[in-house]
């Protein structure tokens, strides 16, 4: 379609030659200029499926890092928008570079701060309430708080979780409100001596909730 035509320009080689873009979630990690604080491809493609894009909807990406997922849900539903909040300027940057590079820039909306202090502004601003919400990364008590008393019933909510901490706001919250958790372990197959061995990666807590 039109929205990748850009992408061609961008895209690598390796890429090129093997056929066209990646169509599904899950897209290579070095396809986004990242810092290292990416969610790695199979997790994210779990997130999307999670946050079920579906025609116009508006995304909420707090935490946004490199804006990867705002990017693979944009791509994967004609007509969304996108509102990534990052509070650190240098990864705001990035899904700034990211935007461009996928020719979505149009659809995205990138705000540079912190996800409690942005809400009011967000609800007020031209995209308005959003259909889905993704937490990657400050996931507190005080943000689950604003964001269900201030969203539209039925809108949806996905958080992943790496931390101890971040885990245990999970498991009380579903507690309390419901919804699917999920813990996903993944191993990957890597050299250990003159053999291979599977290399863990930290598990990722998730939890999906409709308010
Ligand atoms: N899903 C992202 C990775 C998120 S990493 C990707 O695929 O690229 C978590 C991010 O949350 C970090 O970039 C961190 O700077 C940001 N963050 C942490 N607390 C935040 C808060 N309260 N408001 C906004 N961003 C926050």
């Amino acid at each position: 379609t039109d929205i990748q035509a850009p992408v061609a320009i961008a895209l690598t080689m390796q890429t090129e030659t093997q056929g066209g873009f990646q169509q599904a979630p899950g897209r290579d990690e070095d396809q986004f200029a990242h810092d290292g604080q990416i969610t790695k491809s199979p997790v994210r493609a779990m997130t999307i499926a999670a946050l079920q894009p579906r025609y116009g909807d508006v995304l909420w990406d707090l935490g946004a890092g490199s804006g990867s997922v705002s990017i693979e849900f944009l791509l994967a539903a004609e007509k969304s928008r996108a509102v990534c909040v990052e509070a650190r300027a240098d990864r705001a940057a990035n899904i700034t570079a990211n935007a461009k590079r996928f020719g979505l820039s149009h659809r995205m909306n990138i705000v540079t701060g912190k996800a409690i202090e942005q809400i009011d502004t967000l609800l007020a601003g031209k995209f308005g309430h959003p259909d889905a919400v993704f937490i990657g990364g400050g996931a507190r008590h005080d943000l689950l708080e604003a964001l269900f008393a201030k969203l539209a019933p039925g809108t949806r909510l996905v958080i992943n979780a790496v931390t101890l901490e971040t885990e245990s706001l999970l498991i009380e919250w579903q507690a309390r409100k419901g919804g699917e958790l999920l813990k996903l372990e993944l191993s990957q197959a890597a050299p250990l001596g003159t053999m291979r061995g599977w290399d863990r990666a930290r598990p990722v807590i998730q939890w999906s909730v409709s308010l």
